[in-house]
This record gives C-alpha cells, sequence and structure tokens, in this order.
C-alpha cells in the first residue's frame, strides 16, 4: 500500500501536464548518459559546481534495494572526491515527511549508502531548493541533480536551475505498474520533443549542448 502511495504522485502529475503542454524544455537532460560511470565529476567540480544530489532506485540502486549497484560504486567514490564529500540523496520516499515523518527511513538509507539523506517535505518534482541550498550552503544553480526519471528528477533540477544529468533506468524489476507506466509514456513524450528540437533550459555554466558533452567520460577510464 505504501508503494503505492509513492508512485502515486498526483503533484507530479498535473505539473508534467504544465510541462507537456508549455514548457517542455524542463523535462529535457543537459546529460543524457548509461550510467553515472559516463560523468565526469572532476570536470564538473573544476566547472564551478559545488555538490550533487542524487535520485535513488534505478540511479544508484536497483528499486528498493540497499545496496549500491555495482556499476556505481567506482564512480560514486569520485563523485564524492571531487566535490569533497558534498553528496545528498533526495528520495521521493525516505526523508520525505509524509512517509518517513521521523526519518526512520533515511536513516537506514544513510548507514546502507554512506550518504546523507535530505529531509524534506515536496514529493519530486515539486517543491524548491531551500533545503537543498541550506544543506550545501550554496545556490541551486550550482548543484548537479542526477536521477532517471523525466517526470520527477529532470523537471525538478530544471525547475530549480539546476544542471540535470540523466543516467538510464538499470531495470524494470519491482517497479511498480504506475512508474513502468509513467516511464513508458515520459520516455516517448521526451524522444519526440527531443527530435523536434527542443534543448534543455539554459544553464550558466553549461550554456550549450558541447559545454554540457565536456562534463562526459568513457567508462572505458575506469
Ligand atoms: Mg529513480
Amino acid at each position: 500500500m505504501q508503494r503505492l502511495g509513492q508512485s502515486f504522485n498526483s503533484a507530479g502529475i498535473a505539473l508534467f501536464a504544465r510541462v507537456a503542454l508549455s514548457d517542455q524544455p524542463l523535462a529535457l537532460p543537459h546529460l543524457s548518459v548509461p550510467d553515472i560511470r559516463w560523468v565526469d565529476w572532476n570536470a564538473l567540480a573544476g566547472a564551478g559546481f559545488r555538490g550533487c544530489v542524487f535520485d535513488k532506485d534505478n540511479t544508484l540502486t536497483e528499486p528498493y534495494q540497499l545496496e549500491l549497484h555495482p556499476h556505481v560504486k567506482a564512480s560514486l567514490e569520485e563523485c564524492r572526491r571531487a566535490f569533497e564529500g558534498r553528496l545528498v540523496l533526495y528520495s521521493n520516499s525516505a526523508g520525505l515527511q509524509q512517509f518517513d515523518p521521523d526519518g526512520k527511513e533515511a536513516a537506514v538509507l544513510e548507514r546502507a549508502l554512506g550518504i546523507p539523506v535530505l529531509r524534506h517535505r515536496d514529493k519530486k518534482p515539486a517543491g524548491g531548493s531551500e533545503d537543498m541550498e541550506r544543506h550545501f550552503g550554496c545556490k541551486a544553480e550550482e548543484l548537479v541533480m542526477v536521477g532517471d526519471r523525466y517526470l520527477t528528477d529532470v523537471v525538478f533540477g530544471n525547475r530549480n536551475g539546476m544542471l540535470t544529468v540523466r543516467p538510464a533506468p538499470f531495470t524494470a524489476k519491482g517497479e511498480p505498474k504506475a512508474v513502468l507506466l509513467a516511464r513508458a509514456i515520459e520516455e516517448r513524450l521526451v524522444k519526440r520533443w527531443q527530435m523536434a528540437g527542443v534543448q534543455p533550459p539554459p544553464h550558466p555554466l553549461a550554456t550549450n549542448p558541447a559545454a554540457a558533452a565536456a562534463f562526459l567520460q568513457h567508462p572505458d577510464n575506469w
């Protein structure tokens, strides 16, 4: 039941409808990668970014799992070093007041993954940047948002002026049906908009696609 509640995100659906009708750039990430190994964290830190905000399911772990996916372990360590530990997990379950009022789930995740979980009130893509800005002590546009969902993570990051990175999900295994359906719809829409030439919102530290591409690396480096 709780999973159903977590996957039904009415504010998110309403916001995505608005994005689809009038603000398509918000759904498009600045960087699309197969997984986070393709991101050059040192280049991002060198360009002036100050910290990273991660989604959990299908970004760092398989859905509802507590272990880092083997593909991301070394990259996450690299990210931690590049940003001197300034990483945070922003989940639509753990740390969300509605589902985790006493922060128990957040504490379990923090122990399992070794990343602080931001306590917050709103589900992505709703919500502003105050909690993140307070946590990091910088502007949201100096932060990188990394998450697999266009509807939640990318729209949330772009609405708050962050640089958005979208890794492909690891697996459909364990995803609630509502999420699979939402994923299919948003992937189709995003593909259509990309083919029509829609670009993500401009970001001051990545002014065009070529500038954003400088933050990519080939995982053969690993
Ligand atoms: Mg996710």
